[in-house]
């Protein structure tokens, strides 16, 4: 995925708020990004562009070779359907539906008969295979935001968006979850984007990317085996709030 010179500006009143300032950057296929930045450096409003939920004033935004800006609104719902998947801080689940059910959704909005094996693999896939039966509310935290990993992949997207996934777990659980995002990335190289503020969280990432005032201010490359990623993260993060 790439964004190419993308603005986006906000109008409030006669006053212009540059959300996005000038962003050009690649996602290379099968890594995992996690953007980071002060509150309003414009990471959700990156995020929202990059996944064809809102549009960008300027620039053009590419996924799997193909540009998402520009295209009408029944092509971007087309794409958000087939092409990208979401998880946010809130899980978004039906509490009346078990999670398999949940899982099987996208599927059944896109017009096609969930095969059981799908869902169940994709369960496993995020370590739930044991829990298809069960409720949210017979799920703890981290297991919730699991069923909503596997129903955002269920549709095999081409990028994974995740918007402070772990906003409302405690640290235990939030783990889980991160845990589960690398292994999809390693084991089936899915292209994930990450906002959050927590450099652990971030620290799982390939690499980091800094905002500020609409434009990437740093970039930070992480090593797997370095056990010092979380403070070299808060680190870089404390110096762009300086
Ligand atoms: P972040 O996610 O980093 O906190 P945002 O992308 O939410 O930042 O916001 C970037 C800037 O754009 C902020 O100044 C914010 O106030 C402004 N902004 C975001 N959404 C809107 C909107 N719908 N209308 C007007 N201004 C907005």
């Amino acid at each position: 995925m790439e964004l190419r010179a993308v603005r986006k500006v906000y109008r409030r009143g006669t006053q212009e708020v540059r959300a996005l300032d000038g962003v050009s950057i690649g996602f290379p296929a099968g890594t995992f990004t996690a953007i980071m930045g002060p509150s309003g450096s414009g990471k959700s409003t990156l995020l929202q562009c990059a996944a064809g939920l809102d549009e960008p004033s300027a620039g053009q935004i590419f996924i799997a070779g193909e540009e998402i800006s520009g295209m009408d609104e029944s092509a971007r719902t087309a794409l958000r359907r087939d092409r990208v998947g979401f998880v946010f801080q809130a899980f978004n689940l039906v509490a009346s539906l078990t999670a398999a059910q949940n899982v099987e959704l996208p599927l059944r909005f896109a017009g096609r008969r969930p095969d059981r094996t799908e869902v169940a693999r994709a369960l496993s896939e995020v370590g739930l295979g044991d829990r298809p039966g069960h409720r949210p509310s017979e799920l703890s935290g981290g297991q919730q935001q699991r069923v909503a990993l596997a129903r955002a992949l269920i549709t095999r997207p081409d990028v994974l968006f995740a918007d402070e996934p772990t906003g409302a777990l405690d640290t235990r659980t939030s783990r889980e979850v991160l845990a589960g995002l690398r292994r999809l990335v390693d084991r089936q190289a899915q292209t994930t984007l990450m906002v959050t503020h927590d450099p652990v969280a971030a620290s799982y990432a390939d690499v980091v990317v800094f905002l500020k005032d609409g434009q990437i201010a740093d970039r930070l490359e992480l090593d797997p085996g370095d056990g010092s990623k979380p403070s070299r993260v808060a680190a870089r993060m404390a110096r762009l709030e300086a």
